[in-house]
């Protein structure tokens, strides 16, 4: 392998600047005749050459795709192709002249470009950089806009595809055989014999087959396709590997190196759940026996760290003779590619949930499907650029993520925090399952609850009277929840917070801190020590407690699909690259809430009037096209910081603002968390952006109508013509 010093090479053209690019292989592919005696000859030449060793040299896989559900693509390899020519071959001026004039003409090289690259190579000819390739090209055009990175689209039309013969080295145009004259200029075509099998032109030289077989040798022609166009910017390029290819025998040891770059399309939208790849460590050699290669790239965070085993492939080997004079191949064995990993993630979904999160300083939102446990998205703000901890980042780059008090690099949806009262529907269920409470009892909130030596106040200092369990959670009562989670007990209502899901992993693929469900001997091990009071603070979701907003989004999916704790997933398929699906994913049951279904009906109940009575804690979430019900929290969270600003510090005293909210509530087919850190109000600011959130849903198209039981002798066509949404 040839590597470029960079530093010495003549850098011509640097006509490619896309963002996010990581080199994961570097192949070089050898040109003209050398590589074809050595490559497919090989076995021929290997019995004349005299053996002395064996070398293996690995062949590095190709690393799988990352998409969205509906194959939309997050993350994909981009090859990028430079070319060199080696000053060396190109001492004898007359060959030199027509090398430059062809690379001129096919890569459209100004006059002051050809000169310069003249100048450069006659330059080296006499001295030890005489083999030392000149880069001519970093950036050649082949399967992606060099503007703007999107893929190319071939041109159809006369000249569309170039038919080359590997062994002549010419190139061929298919013609129809009735063709009369010369596709470009009009020419009369001179037919080689009334076979009607090649063609040639007079006029521009050009050579016509009818069929991909070569006239000159009778070899088969390989399809090089080599104009296309830019749907985006709308562009016209020549596809300059192919073109190139295709005249390798005019030209003499030019260089096409391939690599192999990371991208990412959808970069800022959904960071935190892709991820990003970069270098192997000598840690993760370590850790991975016999897994990585020095130069091996190895997936760093979310999707690409925890897919890494199925998206990295298998390396090949090749194996080579090491003759006296060269060395020749002797055994091969393919690499193969890394599965695509196809997300549960709507990339739609995903992109307007960062819009709905941007004027919010920090934060997070977590959308699944109640029924599956699929996470449709989840974005946490601020994001970051996944491309530049790819590439390496500057020290520019790293002193503005460093600096950052909002904490870019963490995924805030797997992160916990005070959760407030979204909590409440566990000490609900709590009380229920007990019998410590019922759906009729009232409890009398004064606007506060004195209990041991201590007043407990509830958000609502004039008090919310006589209150029920439906009427407590609409109006998020305090006091309500301190009275019924002293009967609990702060152990008991831990048992039911875990049954919930807190405390506790989700089952999500990336990697997520699980939070904290406090007990009595939690506290007991702690400077504080136990005190009563503490199971009054825990049971409207302050204390010690802290939870996730995706735990607090599987919570809520258990309570609106009767009872199942879902595993929550990112993971939709695993894709091979003939496009079988290697494996699908299932949702998987973790566990069930105690309680019958009319328990669940009262919380559900509550949560309904939450949103859709004119006073409830979360009116702006409700919607006109379905039922939405859900609960606010708004979470006592002042924190004092070191070097904080006054900006800052204000931020820090403010509440955490929560909304979990699912719908419609009749049929739930959606569950939505927002959590804004130290938004203010859940009621007033999370709520409206989980409103934003289900129209996005709503507008992708994913509510399902609800199913209508068929009329006794409606026809069984009837039922079956039922519209259906996607699911
Ligand atoms: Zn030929
Ligand atoms: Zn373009
Ligand atoms: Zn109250």
């Amino acid at each position: 392998m040839t590597v470029v010093p960079d530093s010495e090479s003549t850098k011509l053209r640097r006509r490619f600047g896309v963002a996010a690019t990581v080199f994961t292989a570097l192949f070089v592919i050898l040109m003209g005749r050398y590589f074809w005696i050595q490559i497919v000859r090989g076995d021929e030449y290997r019995e004349r050459a005299r053996v002395s060793f064996t070398t293996k040299e690995r062949l590095p896989a190709r690393r799988g795709e990352i998409k969205d559900r509906h194959g939309e693509v997050l993350a994909h390899n981009v090859a990028h192709h430079s070319l060199t020519v080696l000053p060396h071959a190109l001492r004898d001026p007359q060959v030199r002249g027509a090398v430059l004039r062809r690379l001129a003409i096919i890569l459209e090289l100004t006059r002051e470009e050809r000169e310069a690259l003249d100048a450069e190579v006659v330059a080296r000819i006499d001295d030890k950089r005489a083999w030392q390739p000149v880069t001519v090209d970093e950036e050649l055009v082949s399967t992606h806009c060099p503007h703007d990175g999107t893929l190319l689209d071939l041109d159809t039309g006369p000249g569309a595809q170039l038919l080359y013969c590997s062994e002549c080295g010419l190139t061929h145009e298919a013609i129809d055989e009735s063709a009369a004259r010369c596709p470009y200029d009009k020419r009369k075509l001179t037919w080689d014999s009334a076979a009607h099998q090649s063609a040639s032109c007079g006029k521009c030289k050009r050579s016509f087959v009818t069929a991909p077989i070569c006239p000159n040798d009778a070899s088969l022609l390989t399809a090089v396709e080599h104009n296309l166009s830019c749907q985006s910017c709308g562009r016209r390029f020549t596809n300059e590997v192919a073109v190139l290819a295709a005249h390798r025998h005019e030209l003499p040891r030019i260089q096409i190196a391939a690599r192999f770059g990371r991208e990412y399309p959808r970069a800022f939208h959904a960071a935190h759940l892709v991820g990003y790849i970069n270098s192997v460590t000598r840690e993760d050699r370590e850790n991975h026996p016999g897994v990585y290669a020095l130069d091996d790239k190895i997936g760093r965070n979310g999707a690409e760290r925890a897919f890494e085993a199925e998206l990295r492939g298998v390396p090949g080997e090749a194996e080579y003779f090491k003759g006296a004079d060269k060395s020749l191949r002797r055994g091969f064995r393919a690499a193969k590619r890394g599965y695509d990993v196809w997300l549960t993630i709507d990339s739609r979904l995903q992109q307007e949930m960062r819009q709905a999160l941007r004027y919010h300083r920090s934060g997070a939102a977590v959308m699944l499907d109640p029924r599956s446990g699929e996470v449709l998205a989840m974005y946490s703000t601020p994001g970051y650029d996944p491309g530049a901890w790819s590439r390496g980042l500057s020290r520019q780059e790293w002193e503005s993520i460093k600096g950052n008090p909002y904490n870019p690099m963490i995924n805030k949806a797997l992160t916990p925090y005070a959760p407030g009262s979204v909590y409440k529907i566990v000490t609900s269920l709590a009380g229920l399952d007990l019998g410590l409470t019922t759906p009729e009892e009232t409890i009398h909130c004064p606007g506060h609850y004195d209990y041991g030596g201590r007043r407990f106040h509830c958000h609502y200092r004039a008090g919310h009277g006589a209150q029920d369990m439906v009427q407590a959670l609409k109006n998020s009562c305090d006091v309500y929840f301190y009275r019924l989670g002293e009967r609990i007990g702060m152990d008991r209502l831990a048992h039911y917070g875990e049954m919930f899901g807190y405390g506790l992993p989700t089952g999500i693929e990336l990697s997520e801190r699980t939070g904290l469900v406090p007990t009595e001997g939690w506290y007991e091990s702690t400077a504080l020590g136990f005190q009563p009071g503490h199971t009054l603070s825990v049971s409207i979701g302050q204390g010690s407690l802290i939870a996730t907003p995706l735990q607090v989004a599987r919570s809520f999916a258990a309570l609106a699909n009767g009872g199942r704790m879902l595993r929550a997933r990112i993971v939709r398929q695993y894709v091979d690259e003939q496009g079988e699906v290697v494996q699908r994913f299932l949702p998987v049951d973790d566990g069930r809430l105690v309680g019958t279904p009319e328990e669940l009906a009262v919380i559900r109940e509550g949560l309904v009037r939450v949103v859709n009575d004119g006073n409830g804690t979360g009116k702006e979430a409700a919607l006109d096209e379905m039922v939405v019900a859900g609960k606010t929290g708004t979470a006592e969270a002042a924190e004092g910081r070191r070097g904080a600003d006054e900006e800052l510090k204000r931020w820090l005293k403010e509440d955490h603002a929560w909304f979990a909210a699912y719908a419609p509530a009749d049929d739930p087919q959606v569950v939505v968390v927002v959590f804004l850190e130290h938004g203010g109000s859940g009621g007033k600011r999370a709520a409206p952006v989980a409103k934003q959130l289900l129209q996005s849903w709503l507008r992708a198209g994913y509510l399902r109508p609800p199913t209508v039981e068929p009329d006794r002798g409606a026809s069984a066509e009837g039922v079956r013509g039922q519209p259906r949404g996607r699911p």
